[in-house]
């Protein structure tokens, strides 16, 4: 285990914003981290994995986790498990290499494998849920594992039950992922091209990935945009979505189209900047504070509600 104190966070956050953390703690087995969680019960404890989705605001005063433990292996021909702290982008490779498919939608999101199933994350139109099986877990609190099935995760788009009943309070050790035998480099190097070509490149320009989550609204509501903007994308909700089946009829805009009709691509306050090319990503343009950033992030929402009535929320976790 590695522990080092008031540490500059840069390094451990892809916005490139540089705070302190009072402790970071990496650990390299599953005794450590028990070990760990024991020794700072009661304490302030944020695990994280690349930085890849977070905005921090101030100097933490807590401890920082991270995990060491990057190995994956295989159960059987149809399931792979991966440790937590495995940048998820390394194992489609490794996946792909091997000649497995399944998970190259997901190629090059930044991120570790423990935050893959917190986040859920997805592109191209396949969702981690769609590729989980089950999620092992330590609970904070008392330090024993459990084991998640993918509907006990309660996955939602960008969300799980990791980010609201259960949050800070289990944290992700390792993730058995579905996987099928087949051919998956081609898909894989068009996806890696098409991401390189519209969004920031991590450790060239500081981002969080897209800042805000796609908004939906009620049928009522996109048919009256549509009398206005006829042009507006938008998407029928998948049923498939356990959190929009609460309630029917939904339809999904691109954050991102809203931000461009506000005028936002390219603008800059401050250090921070709405992305040239692509409007749902904020970027660190010129040595940008978290003040920046939240200052750009709420002007930009406020001016989509007040030209559409829709509220936009960050999918980016302040910290
Ligand atoms: C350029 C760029 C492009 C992106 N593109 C996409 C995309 O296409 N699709 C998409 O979904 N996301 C995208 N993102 C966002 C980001 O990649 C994901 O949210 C990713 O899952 C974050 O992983 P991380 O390891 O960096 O987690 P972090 O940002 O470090 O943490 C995210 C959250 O997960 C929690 N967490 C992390 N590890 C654990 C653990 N082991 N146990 C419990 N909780 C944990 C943290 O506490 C935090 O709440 C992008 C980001 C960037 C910078």
């Amino acid at each position: 285990m590695k522990k080092y104190e008031n540490i500059s966070l840069l390094p451990y956050n892809t916005f490139g914003i540089d705070v302190k953390a009072r402790l970071f703690i990496e650990y390299y087995s599953l005794d450590e981290l028990r070990q760990v969680l024991k020794e700072h019960k009661g304490e302030q404890i944020l695990h994280i994995g690349q930085g890849s989705n977070l905005l921090f605001t101030r100097d933490f005063n807590g401890i920082i986790l991270h995990s060491g433990m990057a190995r994956a292996r295989f159960i059987d021909d149809e399931t792979v498990e991966a440790q937590n702290g495995l940048r998820l982008d390394d194992l489609i490779a490794q996946l792909t290499d091997m000649a497995y498919c399944g998970m190259e939608k997901l190629s090059l999101i930044p991120g570790e494998v423990g935050a893959s199933a917190v986040q859920n994350v997805g592109a191209y139109g396949v969702e981690a849920k769609d590729v989980i099986e089950r999620v092992y877990t330590m609970d904070v609190e008392t330090q024993e594992e459990r084991v998640f099935t993918n509907e006990e995760c309660k996955f939602g788009y960008r969300d799980s039950i990791f980010k609201h009943e259960l949050k800070g309070k289990y944290i992700v050790t390792s993730v058995v992922y579905k996987v099928k035998p087949g051919e998956a480099s081609k898909t894989r190097e068009e996806i890696i091209q098409t991401r390189m070509a519209k969004l920031p490149t991590v450790g060239e320009v500081g981002s969080a990935g897209s800042f805000f989550m796609n908004p939906f609204v009620p049928e009522e509501k996109a048919k009256a945009l549509l009398e206005l903007y006829p042009d507006m994308p938008h998407f029928e909700v998948q049923s498939s979505n356990p959190q929009i089946l609460k309630s029917s009829n939904l339809v999904k805009i691109p954050a991102a189209w809203l931000i461009e009709q506000c005028g936002w691509k390219g603008k800059t306050l401050g250090g921070a900047q709405v992305w040239h090319k692509q409007p749902l990503v904020i970027v660190n343009a010129n040595n940008a504070t978290p003040e920046d950033i939240i200052a750009l992030a709420a002007q930009v929402s406020a001016s989509v509600k007040e030209k559409f009535g829709i509220d936009i929320h960050p999918e980016v976790n302040y910290i």
